[in-house]
């Protein structure tokens, strides 16, 4: 029996009795490695996992590498290949993992191309999913009373994706940044692994929220991480698209919250084609006028927001844009409010929210001057309100006689409520659906169904399916 040579001392200490899954562990280079490994090596143990002393004892080995200097390098390899001849079922993770050759491919899959996966370092949460991926996760009762998707508050047809933390941009009017600090990047191997679960688990709507979704990775440096095996980048428009496939596959859609206009937005939409990532953007912009928004310390001030949306809706017809605004923010003039609703006449916002401005705590929005008298600024939100409710009503009604897909949220007794690719849950208008005629035919939550709109409001729509 050939014995693991390299294994740390923590691997080998004694694991608990039974028939679990043995997952045998090399670990090479310095000491931030062997960190990594201790990580890898305790989420293993937690999840009932046992290590194993030999290749052959082994379930499947991991091997963590160096790839400092060449003979790191080469130590590696030889290990990867020592691993390979003797159990066959390797997943290799460290720094050599994220090391291309010459000609700029993966240098490990060239060299060992029957490795299970490959990540780079401190990749503890694409490790464990390539493991459970591999190598099920052991049944463990205590533990196996969470579902693996976790502990959700939504119903079971839907369910946020939180794909960050914090956030880097420092808007006057927010102090969201000081509680949670600045922007830090779930790895995306666990994201997909969780949006993976989450689809398992019957969710058919899985909605992307963050402070700043177009920043993801911003934080790491768009580093790769690993899916499936494959390097995929810590990047918006590559969690996007990989989302999407993700819920092809499962039949599901992806809607996307707190897009800020960034100009790789604009590889996102043709993304919106098959109708997996829905053709819904939320992008709060909270003013138009540059002047205010200067004021605001918003991200993408500069952005020409009115010639993207337009140029996004050439390229999809069907886009559906949500955002919020303030109204009254603190030196906000007669004129500059008149731009914002000149603005919202060109844009045509499908969904608006609009808030007065109100002064948080700590704000530093607080401290400029002009502050707006309360009743202007609840008067200016009133005509923004009375001004969307036309352009709603008329975006609505452009929809009677059209048939559009609605994911079913409720039963009631004269049918169904749901929700069509332009509705995000709690925040936008619903589709009320009618008890089919044809008896045969059933109605239930979580159910797609085409629904042939018969009449709208400013809000909601009517049909039948
Ligand atoms: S409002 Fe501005 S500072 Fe606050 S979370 Fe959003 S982008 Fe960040």
């Amino acid at each position: 029996m050939q014995e693991i040579s390299r294994i740390p001392k923590t691997a080998t200490a004694a694991a608990p009795a039974g028939a679990a899954p043995k997952v045998g562990f090399v670990s090479l280079g310095c000491p931030k490695a062997l960190v990594d490994s201790e990580n890898i090596l305790t989420q293993l143990r937690a999840e009932g996992y046992e290590t194993a002393k030999s290749y052959e004892g082994a379930d499947l080995v991991i091997v963590n590498t160096c790839g400092f200097i060449d003979a790191a390098v080469q130590e590696s390899l030889d290990a990867i290949g020592e691993a390979l001849a003797a159990n066959g079922k390797v997943i290799v993770t460290g720094c050599l993992g994220a090391k291309k050759d010459a000609a700029g491919d993966d240098m490990i899959k060239k060299v060992h191309p029957k490795v299970l996966a490959v990540t780079g370092p401190h990749a503890l949460g694409e490790v464990m999913a390539e493991v459970h991926h591999h190598l099920p996760k052991p049944h463990e009762p205590f533990l196996d009373l969470l579902p693996p998707q976790g502990v959700k508050l939504t119903p079971k047809h839907y369910a946020y994706l939180k794909i960050s933390e914090g956030c880097n941009h420092r808007c006057s009017f927010c102090i969201i940044p000081s509680m949670r600090g600045d922007l830090v990047s779930r790895p995306i191997g666990e994201l997909m692994l969780e949006a993976e679960n989450l689809f398992k688990s019957g969710v058919k709507e899985l909605l992307v929220i963050s402070q700043d979704t177009s920043a993801y990775g911003v934080d790491v440096k768009f580093r790769s991480g690993f899916w499936n095996g494959r390097p995929i980048k810590t990047h918006m428009t590559q969690l996007t698209e990989a989302l999407g496939q993700l819920a092809k596959q499962y039949g599901a859609w992806v809607r996307l919250h707190y897009v800020y206009p960034y100009p790789h937005v604009d590889q996102v939409i043709p993304l919106m084609g098959d109708g997996h990532v829905l053709p819904y953007l939320d992008i709060p912009m909270q003013h138009a006028h540059p002047d205010v928004l200067k004021r605001m310390k918003r991200p993408a001030s500069g952005e020409k927001n009115l010639d993207r949306i337009l140029a996004w809706r050439a390229m999809n017809p069907d886009l559906t844009i949500r955002s919020t605004f303030i109204a009254g923010f603190p030196g906000e003039t007669e004129a500059e409010f008149e731009y914002l609703l000149d603005f919202l006449k060109e844009a045509q916002i499908d969904r608006l929210g609009c808030f007065a401005y109100s002064p948080v705590e700590g704000a530093t929005a607080n401290l400029l001057d002009n502050p707006v008298p309360e009743e202007v600024r609840e008067e200016r939100r009133g005509r923004v309100m009375l001004l969307q409710e036309e352009i709603s009503r008329q975006r609505l009604q452009a929809k009677v006689g059209k048939t559009v897909r609605v994911l079913i949220d409720e039963l009631t007794p004269s049918g169904a409520v749901g929700r069509s690719a332009a509705d995000a849950p709690e925040i936008d208008g619903v589709v009320y659906v009618k008890k089919p005629y044809e008896p045969h035919k059933k109605l239930a939550v979580g159910q797609f169904v085409d629904v042939e709109i018969t009449r709208a409001d400013a809000h909601d729509l009517w049909g039948d399916s």
